[in-house]
């Protein structure tokens, strides 16, 4: 295995076994490149806060201690919700991100906060059953000060400027919350999952979200406000006209490709929607006046996004969100629009797929991103303490096999 440079501090040993699955004693030495001493030390921590798990049947074979561990993803649990602007899907997940329990309700994001987030908790508490919480994700369609846990100027959630999500849910759980911008979730779910270091992801369903991570992390920007191209200028026709954007401006992106835009045009014609769920239906059942309008849409984006690729020379787009539904009819569009304006260099192993996630793909990185920062070097020691009185009593012979 090859070695990685890594401080001694135990969430780094810890976030080892989370990258590598189980690992023996050895292993760690030689992945960190630590002494025995120090491994031994660090494990028999790891495994007293029951954070990691012996493997492998060590302990009952003959009394032999066990060598071999793995992260204890059953710990304990996050809860994460992923709220879009027509409803949301929540899920008790594991430490590994896993969704173990999960729901879905229709909710409109214009009713506010307190009545949104009401329900979120109702969600909750339905589905945590006796779980042991350690925190709390919650992903919003909008942009985030990410620090304060705040939405801020969000185009399509009317009345949640600033309002404190972390505070709120807080109060009620005792435990940390992040607050994140859901394509910024989804984002690291894909590319944990996919063990890619750069990629975009782009959830398409009302508004238009984007979120990008390269170089393993996501790139926020100074104020948390990179990559939002729904609000980037369109590139359009000579004699098209600037369509008012929900965010104030004119001519953005997403006055012409996201799904509160396609919904008008739609009505225009006269046909009959609500929202994106009654476009994806009309696209499957064949409609020729839908199906050209979301081709149109797919180029629009594919316009936006070439921009990116040329800039950031991603590996993955990955789409996500329910206009995703559409498929090739969406796809096609995004696709002949960065093959016609990017360099053959920048899109010679670029893949464009939807997500293979599904609709858990939000919950997922809620829960990995929460994850990664209740056992991060500054915090691990105050989630291990504030829950000191939870913690399994270690078996015996696992201690004693890392003396
Ligand atoms: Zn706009």
């Amino acid at each position: 295995m090859k070695t990685q440079v890594i401080s001694s501090h135990i969430s780094d040993v810890l976030a080892l076994f989370r990258e590598h699955g189980e690992l023996s004693r050895t292993d760690v030495i030689e992945i960190s490149g630590l002494s025995r001493s120090t491994v031994n030390q660090r494990l028999t921590s790891l495994h007293e806060a029951g954070l990691i798990t012996p493997v492998g049947g060590g302990e009952s074979t003959g009394g032999r201690p066990s060598s071999r561990f793995a992260f204890a993803l059953d710990r304990a649990v996050i809860l994460a919700a992923d709220i879009g602007a027509s409803g949301f899907t929540v899920a008790v997940c594991d430490l590994a991100g896993t969704p173990l329990r999960e729901a879905n309700r229709t909710v409109n994001v214009w009713e506010g906060p307190e009545r949104v987030l009401q329900d979120v908790v109702d969600c909750f508490e339905e589905l945590r059953g006796t779980a042991i919480v350690w925190g709390v994700g919650v992903g919003v369609p909008g942009p985030v000060e990410f620090k304060a846990g705040r939405v801020v100027n969000p185009p399509i959630m009317t009345g949640w400027d600033r309002f404190d999500i972390a505070g709120w849910f807080g109060s009620r759980y005792r435990v940390p919350v992040v607050v994140e911008n859901d394509a910024n979730a989804r984002a690291v779910a894909e590319a944990r999952l996919s063990g890619s270091d750069n990629l975009i992801s782009l959830k398409l369903g009302t508004g238009i979200g984007s979120g990008l991570f390269f170089n393993g992390q996501i790139v926020r920007g100074n104020d948390g406000a990179a990559g939002d191209i729904g609000h980037t200028r369109a590139v359009l026709g000579d004699e098209a006209s600037l369509l008012p954007c929900q965010c104030g401006n004119v001519g953005c992106v997403e006055a012409y490709a996201g799904g509160w835009a396609l919904t008008r045009d739609l009505l225009a014609l006269d046909m009959e929607v609500a929202g994106v769920a009654d476009i994806v239906r009309l696209v499957r059942q064949g409609n020729i006046d839908a199906s050209r309008l979301v081709r149109q849409a797919g180029r629009v984006l594919g316009d936006a996004v070439a921009d990116l690729v040329s800039i950031l020379n991603p590996a993955q787009i990955v789409i996500s969100g329910q206009l995703a539904e559409c498929e090739e009819v969406l796809l096609s569009g995004i696709r002949e629009r960065i093959y016609q304006r990017t360099s053959p260099l920048a899109t010679r192993n670029l893949r464009l797929h939807t997500s293979d996630l599904g609709e858990f793909v939000g919950v997922t990185g809620l829960a990995l991103i929460t994850v990664d920062r209740i056992l991060d070097t500054d915090s691990i020691d105050a989630t291990l303490s504030s829950h000191a009185g939870d913690v399994p009593s270690p078996g015996a012979a696992a201690v004693a096999g890392l003396g």
